[in-house]
């Protein structure tokens, strides 16, 4: 099967890399991708993919898909293009997208044989609203058995965690008064927030030392002699668990209702971002993806890095079990986010791990398929995971 793997991405290796290259060209930032979105559509529709557009209400969104002659497991790949404003590709996701349209391309011409659908989800906007949130809760996942992707770095990395986040607006609604010979008639909402930012700091002392609360003033008040009777804080709460996620939420808002009380000013939450949940890696598919690597390239592997930061894989790893693993650009460290990052992932060193990471996608996907005991431990995992409280996928 090997042979097989090789010999079909060398025959697609050159749209592949003119795929990459295209949309390193023509950055767009997240929801605007939709030369990127095209670019991706039209090579799989060349492949015999069935395309749907404008997937979740998001234009630049879409799921393609390939049934095999026989029945079997649906695995899933997970493609994102946005860039970021001012540098452009500086996470790489021109080249991210290319290996996971290329691992799908792959496997489907191997499916008519083994069985299994191939189904390829364009994800937008990772960079800051996060699609596979809306797809995670609009229940696209139920429909699959794995998803997979691998994102640019300079290191074969397995998969590992992710914090889950929270996003928290506070709004509290007070009244103005002349603050010096009326303060008497005010209801002051800055004094609430100060309050909910002292009970966050006492809340502190108690929480798992892995987790984060962090926020900003956003509105404070408009003159010093004015009683302020707006006020908004922005805040993040972060944890390993989806789990105590919920609970630390729930303090945190407990946090902002004292403030609220104290003053007698009104309280509003919302949320200002999408919440991305932790990253719950499938470890069985983590081996295959290790096997993987084993067989496609001589590169050593660094066992799992944790991610400091949050993914919107996270939500999918709630709903199906995934994987979020990394490939090398560059063989040397080079920081994320920068245009020597971009830049990097056009480099004859790129496109050649490039092609070993879609054969190694591939090839997970490949193994999936064929070894039926397999795909029951995945799913097995997945299963225990849930009892244990690890994972908690949306009910719909
Ligand atoms: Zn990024
Ligand atoms: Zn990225």
């Amino acid at each position: 099967m090997k042979e097989k793997i090789l010999e079909l991405e060398q025959l697609i290796h050159t749209s592949l890399k003119d795929l990459s290259d295209s949309i390193f060209e023509h950055p767009e930032t997240a929801l605007n991708e939709h030369f990127a979105c095209q670019a991706h559509c039209l090579l799989l529709e060349e492949h015999g993919f069935t395309i749907e557009r404008g997937l979740v209400g998001i234009d630049t969104a879409f799921k393609a898909s390939y049934v095999g002659k026989k029945p079997g497991p649906r695995v899933c790949y997970m493609a994102e293009y946005d860039a970021l404003p001012e540098i452009g590709h500086g996470c790489g996701h021109n080249i991210l997208g290319t290996v996971s349209t290329g691992a799908a391309i792959v496997l489907r011409y191997l499916v008519d044989e083994i069985g299994g659908t191939v189904v390829l989800l364009g994800t937008p906007a990772e960079e800051t609203c996060g699609a596979k949130v809306d797809m995670a809760k609009a229940g696209i996942f139920k429909d699959v058995d794995v998803a997979l992707m691998a994102h640019p770095d300079t290191n074969y990395f397995l998969s590992s965690r992710s914090l889950a986040i929270q996003p928290l607006a506070f709004e509290f609604y007070g009244k103005t008064a002349h603050a010096a010979s009326n303060p008497e008639y005010g209801v002051n909402a800055l004094d609430a927030l100060i309050l909910t930012f002292n009970n966050i700091n006492a809340l502190r002392q108690h929480i798992l030392s892995s987790s984060r609360i962090h926020g900003i003033i956003k509105h404070g008040g408009e003159a010093a002699n004015i009683v302020p009777d707006f006020s908004r804080g922005e805040f993040y709460v972060r944890a390993t668990t989806k789990k105590y996620l919920q609970e630390l939420v729930e303090k945190v808002i407990h946090c902002a209702e004292a403030g609220a009380l104290v003053t007698g000013a009104q309280l509003k939450v919302d949320e200002f971002e999408p919440p991305y949940d932790d990253l719950v890696t499938n470890e069985r598919l983590n081996k295959v993806f290790k096997e993987g690597i084993e067989k496609f390239s001589q590169e050593e592997i660094v066992a799992a890095r944790d991610s400091v930061g949050s993914l919107d894989a996270g939500n999918v790893s709630h709903e199906v079990p995934c994987i979020h693993g990394y490939f090398p650009i560059a063989d040397h460290k080079i920081p994320g986010h920068t245009r020597e990052f971009a830049q990097a992932t056009q480099t004859p060193y790129a496109y050649e791990k490039m092609a070993e990471t879609v054969c190694i996608l591939a090839y997970c996907g490949y193994r999936v398929i064929e070894d039926k005991s397999l795909m029951r431990e995945i799913r097995q995992e997945y299963e225990e995971n849930v009892k244990r409280g690890l994972i908690i996928p949306y009910t719909l």
